[in-house]
């Protein structure tokens, strides 16, 4: 019987569960949480109170790992709003131009969505969810990961396995892990953003005509919101701010930070609307990502995976597609063999995140007020996308390119093939 164990039942334990049940007779998923029956907030996801959307790509990923979710999700009250007929974006200053692009998010409150797939999991047959179980290390033999260590109500435990995956989060335990088996940990790379994310629930006193408005930062004022329709005809309002620019809880403080950044109907629409819960704050100081895929020697019967690899800026709404990604890739791995899984599941997740952190890295240094290296190729591509998105403001074409870029559909070198490059070219000129 073969065994496999994932650390972390939040939405990257899932989705790796998911691709194991294919190869593994076995497959336990432990949380440190109690995990509320259906829906509801734990202390082990606190952005879970915040807006999470499911980008494009990965909206029709999970509808191909769990077959029926995206429906599911909207019987349940949840919305897909396609980018830009539907959603209203934003970008550098600039209102991308409305138009079908076909291709939608997913809006639910995030513990719907996990609580959704956590049950399509549970539901699979040798799928196993212990909640309230505290992994508090790897059980190591002949520098071969063969279990982890529990500890449930205080009572320690072990839980052999053939494969244990660290999926704990930004502060994932691998690298701890490694260092006390004597072997090397990778480079961390980092991106500081010093950002503070503040959200609530409200409801507003009037229909409002799109599902989702976005607003991104511009040089000059790095914060931005989010205005997204969720179940229940409740609305998810998140304030955003960068380089230090933090939103702040009180009534009128909040509604005056929105103010700076909202188009006046989303103000009005805001203000007037009611409170539903309290203005939470979430900070995330830094995106960070570690470079298993460089190691030399890594530890066979281990792997890492979601945010424990990389954690991305939440702005550009990433993080649950790349892991829906990376469930694909470990799938494939896994198709062919064991042999040297680490090394190989490493280089694919690699493969995925490389764009994805490249694409976040230029977003990111597009603001004066983050402080980072800007190499020559990032002010160049940076300059381009800057046109781009000012073009996006009434070319079709290039708005829906770059939907589908920044929603993984598509990749980054997209926005640069020659139909849409002429027409940033011209239409910049045009319009400059
Ligand atoms: C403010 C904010 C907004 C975001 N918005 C979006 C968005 O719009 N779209 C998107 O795709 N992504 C978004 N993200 C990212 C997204 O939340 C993560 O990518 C996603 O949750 C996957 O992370 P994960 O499962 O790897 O880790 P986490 O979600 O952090 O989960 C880690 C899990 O490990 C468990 N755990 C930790 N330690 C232990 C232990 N010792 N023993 C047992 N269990 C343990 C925790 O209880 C938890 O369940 C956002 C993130 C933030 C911070």
């Amino acid at each position: 019987m073969r065994h496999a164990v994932v650390s972390g039942a939040s939405m990257s334990g899932l989705l790796a569960a998911r691709a194991l049940v294919e190869d593994y007779d076995r497959v336990t998923v432990v949380d440190r949480d109690p995990l509320p029956a259906d829906v509801g907030h734990r202390r082990g996801v606190p952005q879970a109170r915040h807006f999470h959307t499911i980008l494009l790509r990965g909206a029709q990923v999970l509808d191909e790992m769990f077959p029926g979710l995206v429906d599911e999700l909207v019987a349940a009250g949840g919305h897909q709003a396609d980018f830009l007929s539907e959603a209203r974006l934003v970008v550098a200053g600039h209102e991308l131009v409305r138009t079908v692009t076909g291709a939608s998010d997913i809006q639910t409150t995030r513990p719907v969505l996990e609580g959704a797939i956590r049950a399509r999991v549970a539901n699979h047959p040798g799928v196993e969810i212990l909640s309230g179980c505290d992994v508090v290390g790897p059980v190591v033999e002949g520098g071969r990961v063969t279990g982890v260590r529990i500890v449930r109500d205080g009572v320690g435990d072990v839980l052999d396995a053939d494969l244990v995956v660290d999926a704990m989060g930004r502060s994932g335990r691998a690298r701890a892990w490694l260092a006390s088996m004597g072997f090397p940990t990778p480079a961390e790379d980092r991106i500081d953003v010093d950002m503070v994310y503040a959200s609530r629930l409200v409801r507003p006193a009037a229909p409002f005509p799109d599902k989702l408005v976005l607003v991104g930062p511009v040089p000059g004022r790095p914060t931005g919101f989010a205005f997204a329709a969720q179940e229940g005809g409740r609305w998810m309002v998140t304030a955003v701010g960068m380089a230090g620019d933090h939103p702040p809880t009180d009534e009128a403080g909040y509604l005056a930070f929105l103010k700076r950044s909202a188009p006046p109907d989303v103000h009005d629409a805001i203000a007037a609307a009611e409170p539903l819960t309290e203005i939470r704050l979430h900070r995330f100081p830094a995106s960070l990502r570690r470079r298993y895929e460089r190691l030399r020697r890594f530890p066979p019967g281990l792997l890492v995976f979601g945010d424990a690899l990389c954690s991305f800026n939440p702005i550009y709404g990433q993080g649950m597609t790349v892991a829906a990604l990376e469930a694909q890739a470990l799938r494939r791995c896994l198709r062919d063999g064991e042999r040297d899984l680490a090394r190989r599941f490493f280089r694919a997740a690699a493969g995925i995140v490389d764009p994805v952190w490249q694409l976040n890295a230029g977003g990111d240094l597009a603001l004066p007020e983050i402080i980072g290296h800007r190499p020559l190729t990032t002010r160049l591509l940076n300059r381009y996308v800057a046109r781009l998105q000012r073009v996006g403001a009434h070319d079709p074409v290039v708005a829906t390119a770059f939907v589908r870029a920044i929603g993984l559909l598509d990749p980054p070198s997209s926005m640069m093939r020659p139909g849409v490059l002429a027409r940033v070219v011209v239409g910049g000129m045009r319009r400059s």
